[in-house]
């Protein structure tokens, strides 16, 4: 395991088995200041994401010795619902992408990828880990049952916490600035993963998936499919 210490940039975790794929990564992080960590399998990414705990991002790797990304993504995700994760997927495996994102990740990017690309995607997810509260002078958001805490990175329902991921927050944070308006998934995805975005649209969809899972109860999904265009957030039902 390497370890390169940048002060103050955020840190960055790479998890490939095959050599070459992540000293070539690794190169382009450091290129751009970011402090890298590395693991050749999930066990050790994980066992490296405990004693790391102030990790940004992990970078996985789909197919890997020993337990697969997939199960490392899902891992991680429940111990830390705020730590970005980037899938590593393989060329034409549509299924793939899909999968991670139902399993927590924020982002997939195909190999082969450019480091353009990498870096492009690595700086789109940082945005939305730190835009609300970089961009935002509200800092407490209510509506209805839902409140929404901008400094701690936290949404209750209730008073109960709903853990988001950063990805699932920067979408909530849109929703409860545009109450009761229909947006559109282009409109969502510009705003939330950044206009020089050249992922899927389905990342929206699979991301609203998971957060309506996560927010609706008997009686009330809160988020509302407008048929071929996109979504509208209603928060206080109490009219109803
Ligand atoms: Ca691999």
């Amino acid at each position: 395991m390497n370890f390169l210490e940048v002060k103050n940039m955020p840190k960055i975790l790479i998890v490939e088995d095959e050599e070459s794929i992540r000293s070539f990564i690794k190169v382009n992080l450091i290129r751009h200041n970011y402090t890298v960590l590395e693991a050749a399998s999930g066990e050790e990414a994980i066992e490296l994401a405990n004693k790391q705990p102030d990790i940004k991002i992990a970078l996985l790797d789909v197919m890997l010795p020993g337990i697969d990304g997939f199960a490392v993504c899902q891992q991680l995700r429940e111990t830390y619902p705020q730590l970005g994760i980037i899938m590593l997927t393989a060329k034409g495996q549509e299924a793939d992408k899909i999968e991670g994102l139902a399993l927590g990740a924020d982002d997939y990017i195909v190999k082969p990828f450019s480091p353009q690309e990498l870096m492009a995607r690595i700086a789109a997810l940082l945005r939305r880990i730190n835009l609300p509260i970089l961009n935002d002078p509200i800092k407490l958001l209510t509506t209805g049952s839902f409140s929404l805490n901008l400094l701690e990175k936290k949404l209750y329902k209730n008073d109960t916490e709903i853990n988001l991921t950063p990805t699932e927050l920067a979408i909530f944070n849109l929703f409860m600035h545009n109450e009761n308006i229909a947006l559109s998934r282009d409109n969502i995805l510009n705003e939330v993963w950044g206009t020089d975005y050249f992922g899927d649209i389905k990342v929206v969809d699979v991301n609203i998936r998971r957060i309506r899972k996560k927010i609706a109860d008997n009686e009330h999904t809160y988020i509302e499919s407008v048929w071929g265009y996109g979504y509208r957030f209603q928060g206080d039902v109490t009219d109803e």
